[in-house]
């Protein structure tokens, strides 16, 4: 679909480069896997992958296949990490060169069944165990078995092995962060002492890179950091940003004493105001938390918040007294600490702000 939406969100890839950058130097030696998924947190995945690949970024991750064969078929070639691959997808993996993840002892025996069954010989494969998080992951219990499985076959070699930590951005979890490394730790000797593949080991995300250096293993997963967020504030000043999103002004209105603006007519006028009326709405990812003068755009430097409901397609605006004309640039957010307001106002976290971004909204890429 050709996408002509004012709406735009702005992908500044010098800002990436300098995130990826300022991260590695954090994880020391450690190779990178920059995660992808969720078009690489609703910002533009085939350019940030591309712009990774320069840079020599060691894996990307996905969460499910299709996201890795998008990165294929727009030639991507570093090894590609399928973080949540499904069984029903086994054979879309190989046929693209993506290395699943085998999380439970059901989709290891079916991906060396199926390996079995398509002749194949060391296809790469990753294990993921469970040292806390509870989500997906072997259980601790289940080594012997994982190790028993993998002896037994030369249809799939093991790349690597990881964990997930569950806290990783709370320092009052601190305790329990450190216990999750111990757990894996184990897991990682016993499986070192009894397989032959010279495998990686990974375990932190953003946050478990810059908290936790001995959970740096071989190789740190980057995710949100890459997009400009740190755990904390001191952090993210440290990152750039990668993201903003502007608009226009599509209509300009005065309401007079007593008029109501926006469905359900939430908002009534006091006296006189200026309404801009802008085309985003939660459709675009200006999610309906920001209505009522939560939430705020910034018009030739001035905040402008929202009056009434947020609309599907639209929002209404304050702009009483900021001089401003219809096709006036608006800024939606170009900086970290108003998605993080946004994120506080709508009970969520910046990704949630960032994925939420609908594919309706025009990307474009800056160099
Ligand atoms: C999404 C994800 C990451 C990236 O996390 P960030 O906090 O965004 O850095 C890392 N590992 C796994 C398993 C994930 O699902």
């Amino acid at each position: 679909m050709n996408n002509h939406h004012v709406t735009e969100l702005e992908i500044n890839l010098t800002a990436l480069q300098h995130n990826f950058t300022y991260l590695k130097n954090k994880a020391n030696n450690a190779k990178t896997l920059a995660v992808v998924k969720a078009f690489a947190y609703g910002l533009e995945p085939i350019r940030i992958a591309t712009e990774l690949e320069k840079l020599k970024v060691d894996y990307f991750g996905v969460a499910y296949a299709d996201e890795g064969i998008e990165l294929r078929k727009n030639g991507i070639k570093t090894p590609i990490l399928v973080l949540h691959a499904q069984i029903q997808n086994y054979k879309l993996l190989i046929q693209h060169q993506l290395e699943p993840n085998l999380y439970s002892l059901a989709t290891l025996k079916a991906f060396i069944g199926f390996a079995k069954q398509h002749q194949l010989k060391e296809y790469p494969i990753h294990l993921k165990f469970n040292s806390g998080l509870n989500r997906l992951g072997f259980n601790v219990e289940e080594t012997q078995e994982v190790i028993q499985l993998i002896s037994e076959t030369n249809s799939i070699k093991i790349v690597s092995v990881m964990s997930h930590l569950a806290a990783s951005e709370d320092i009052d979890e601190k305790e329990f962060t450190e216990q999750q490394i111990v757990i894996f730790n184990t897991i990682v000797i016993q499986l070192r002492s009894k397989l032959n593949d010279p495998f990686v080991v990974h375990m932190s995300n953003t946050s478990g890179t810059i908290n936790y250096p001995k959970a740096h293993f071989n190789m740190v997963r980057l995710g949100i950091g890459l997009y400009g967020f740190g755990n904390n504030a001191k952090e993210t000043k440290q990152l750039k940003n990668v993201a903003s999103l502007q608009s226009t002004i599509s209509q300009i209105r005065t309401i007079k004493k007593g008029e109501s603006v926006s469905y359900n007519r939430a908002f009534t006028a006091k006296k006189e105001e200026k309404i801009a009326i802008i085309p985003i709405g939660h459709a675009d990812g200006f999610s309906r938390p920001l209505g009522c003068g939560k939430g705020h755009v910034t018009i030739h430097g001035k905040k402008a918040y929202t009056v009434g409901n947020v609309c599907m397609d639209m929002i209404l605006v304050n702009i009483t007294d900021i001089d401003c004309k219809e096709g006036d640039q608006v800024i939606v957010f170009n900086h970290q600490e108003t998605v993080e307001e946004f994120a506080t106002i709508c009970n969520t976290i910046s990704y949630e702000i960032l994925t939420a971004i609908s594919q309706r909204v025009k990307r474009i890429v800056k160099c």
